[in-house]
């Protein structure tokens, strides 16, 4: 790909974008003072936005509710008892599994804790837990709570998998080695499959494999994944995943997660769980007295009767990536993206450092940017100037140029005012 370095060029490829129109299918922020003014929003790892179909199918079931009552479990124009199963199979082909792979509930921390009931099950010989040195915190804090509920000390059970000294990025080699030395001892990892800091990738099929030479449990949180790469995850393998839809999916604050648990468990009820109505069967479940029988798949780990109002927003947004596609989207925010890199490295300052990797086979559309004796007054200094972005300290911004509303035009802009603050 060849790019160029001009406003001109930036709006000439917006033209030619064939995603182009779904911009207009979002609500961009705008300024305080001036309502017509688009900022450049660069956090859709943080918060997807708004679709502008979102209201009405919220809007859908409030009228349901209003006209139906309880009878919306069943009569409503998308019936709230089956709900979730609406969301399924769009869901399952954002993140490459099978159907029954794939259910929507609970939050994304939450449903880590429960599937680890399922999938760390520690013993005496066999009980330590790989997790990457800079996990997001609520992966790390789950972690170390379900060491400590099983009677393990944190700082004996967890292993970090580091980067090399002098680097920011993990090396596959370095899981292994932690496997051919401790493997014996590693009954789980719960590994970001792409990591929030880095913007890294990582091949979970490989990361499955090298688990399963010493029968762990393999476990990755996509939150960063979610729609932003195709993670394959029939295919490579892994045991389970959980993310979030507020993130890449566009679901809106604080909404549902999903989960997949690999179809080789699909039928094991051999496997400890926590339970609650909502996992049981659907024919009987009403019957209230019939012993527990577990749901197949990964429906088979619902609790509760799920919020419906959440559940709209996913299935709004959920129509936009069947309308589109992962395939299409992957093909523009590798272009976007790559946009991104070749401008940030025209600023040509060696107090520019861009930490993610260069592969696009190793990242998404987000990039980590440090800058060299930079501190909070810079992203203060672009925010000024009009730009939503994510500050890390000590040193890094992170952007994620979203295909399916950001322009090159953005990105062009951002960089012109990430070069004239530093
Ligand atoms: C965003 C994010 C979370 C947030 O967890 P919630 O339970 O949804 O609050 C957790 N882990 C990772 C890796 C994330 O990126």
């Amino acid at each position: 790909m060849s790019y160029q370095n001009s406003l001109k060029y930036a709006q000439e490829q917006d033209k030619k974008d064939s995603l182009q129109k779904y911009r207009s299918k979002f609500y961009i922020p705008t300024n305080d003072n001036d309502k017509e003014k688009e900022l450049i929003y660069l956090c859709g790892n943080s918060l997807g936005l708004q679709p502008k179909t979102t209201k009405h199918y919220i809007q859908e079931v409030l009228d349901d509710w209003a006209k139906l009552g309880v009878e919306g479990h069943t009569e409503a124009k998308h019936p709230w008892l089956p709900y979730h199963e609406f969301l399924t199979d769009a869901m399952a082909e954002i993140v490459g599994a099978k159907p029954i792979e794939v259910v929507v509930m609970n939050t994304l921390t939450t449903n880590l804790h429960l599937l680890m009931v399922s999938f760390y099950r520690p013993t005496a010989k066999k009980y330590k837990v790989v997790v990457e040195s800079d996990a997001f915190p609520s992966d790390k804090y789950a972690v170390e709570s379900q060491v400590k509920f099983h009677g393990y000390n944190p700082k004996d059970a967890i292993i970090y998998w580091k980067p090399r000294k002098g680097g920011e990025l993990l090396q596959i080699g370095d899981l292994q080695k932690i496997v051919d030395k401790q493997g014996d001892e590693i009954a789980m990892f719960l590994i970001g499959g792409v990591n929030y800091y880095t913007g890294q990738v990582l091949n979970l099929k490989k990361i499955a494999e090298i688990g399963h030479q010493k029968n762990i449990k393999v476990g990755i949180d996509l939150a960063h994944g979610a729609g932003n790469i195709q993670p394959n995850l029939h295919d490579s393998d892994v045991d389970f995943a959980a993310w979030c839809t507020y993130k890449y999916l566009n679901s809106g604050p604080g909404s549902l997660g999903a989960l997949f648990v690999h179809e080789k468990y699909a039928r094991d009820k051999a496997l400890n769980r926590f339970a609650g109505w909502w996992s049981h069967n659907k024919q009987t479940r009403f019957n209230m007295r019939k012993e527990y029988d577990v749901l197949p798949g990964a429906e088979g780990w619902q609790l509760s009767n799920p919020p419906i109002l959440s559940m709209a927003a996913i299935r709004a947004s959920l129509d936009i990536f069947k309308e589109v596609g992962m395939k299409k989207i992957r093909e523009k925010s590798d272009k976007l993206t790559g946009y991104l890199e070749f401008l940030i490295n025209e600023i040509n300052s060696d107090k520019v450092k861009i930490i993610t990797p260069k592969d696009k086979n190793q990242r998404g559309a987000q990039l980590s940017i440090q800058v060299k004796d930079a501190d909070k007054s810079l992203h203060k200094k672009i925010t000024d100037a009009g730009v939503i972005s994510d500050w890390r300290e000590p040193d890094v911004i992170r952007v994620a140029p979203v295909p399916l509303y950001n322009s090159f035009e953005d990105v062009y802009r951002f960089v012109s005012i990430l070069k004239e603050s530093i």
